[in-house]
């Protein structure tokens, strides 16, 4: 059965959060534009587009939280209020040993320091980082380079009685080994892939390392299979979520199958070189990507 704060935690938003700060907002801007018009030009220059939109990214999360703690590791630097001062070290401590786990799972490394960790009290803070309201409801977020989580404390489902049980609940179900493969997906493509491809990964490493997974849905909602356009570019949108991610890891999963971690690391790379998705697909699994869209899900279109 599915918990409650998996159910939360696979609503994810991927949308930018609205801006207050004038100067990030014409660097976030600029950045945009320049993504909206650089379909046809050259990857480096992508490339260069998409880091100077990250380092926009991470210069307003790092104005937001001027006012946080601070601890820092080997590769994270975690940001945190001092009501979470008891959770920060082992939150640091899991997530170089989740990354470490996810990199060996994927067959990826992750060379760069200094990313940014940030530990939300509560839903209401994280949501208000982004500019969210009304009910969209998360408790981890990979976005832009930084991974921003809530607190255990600060779930909706339940609400630990004590700092051991506050940890050994993070541990077992906190999103963090899921954020961290998006951030190691990201990394590796430089931004280049399909939503569903990154959220397959998620599901996979995270089952792989703390044990989560969620069950195969019931034959008639499989009958109401999403197609990959909409697995991407509209994945949110999507009213039955549930779907929608257990689609994306079943997908994967048969890729992994199919070529292993060796394949699906050769498919990140090409990716990470600037090549069309479905190239990519049809080059490193030697079959045509639509092909494999009917054979996984049985779809007409894809
Ligand atoms: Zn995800």
């Amino acid at each position: 059965m599915l918990n409650l704060v998996s159910v939360s935690r696979k609503v994810e938003k991927n949308e930018p959060f609205s801006i207050k700060n004038s100067g990030l907002t014409i660097i976030v801007m600029i950045a945009l534009l320049a993504c909206m018009l650089s379909t046809g030009i050259s990857t480096y220059f992508r490339k260069i587009v998409y880091r100077v939109f990250q380092q926009g990214a991470l210069a307003m999360l790092a104005y937001q939280t001027k006012d946080y703690e601070k601890l820092a590791s080997n590769t994270f630097i975690l940001k945190y209020t001092k009501e979470d001062e008891e959770l920060a070290s082992i939150v640091l401590t899991l997530a170089e040993e989740y990354l470490q786990e996810a990199e060996k799972i994927l067959g990826l490394k992750h060379a760069s320091r200094q990313i940014p960790l940030v530990f939300y009290r509560d839903e209401e803070s994280l949501k208000r980082s982004f500019g969210w309201t009304g009910d969209k409801s998360a408790v981890g977020v990979y976005w832009a380079g930084s991974i921003r989580l809530v607190s255990p404390y600060g779930w909706n489902s339940r609400s630990p009685q004590n700092s051991a049980e506050a940890r050994e609940i993070f541990a077992r179900e906190g999103p963090l080994a899921h954020e961290l493969t998006h951030l190691l997906v990201d990394k590796v493509t430089g931004g280049n892939y399909p939503r569903w491809l990154t959220e397959g990964l998620a599901q996979d490493v995270e089952e792989r390392i703390t044990g989560f997974t969620l069950d195969e849905p019931s034959a008639d909602r499989k009958a109401k299979a999403y197609s990959f356009k909409k697995l991407d570019k509209e994945f949110d949108e999507q009213p039955d979520q549930y779907l929608a991610y257990w689609q994306s890891f079943h997908a994967v999963r048969q890729l992994l199958a199919r070529g292993g971690k060796e394949r699906m690391g050769a498919l990140l790379r090409a990716l990470g070189k600037g090549q069309e998705f479905h190239r990519a697909f049809a080059e490193t699994y030697g079959v045509e990507f639509a092909d494999f869209a009917r054979e996984v899900f049985g779809l007409a279109s894809w």
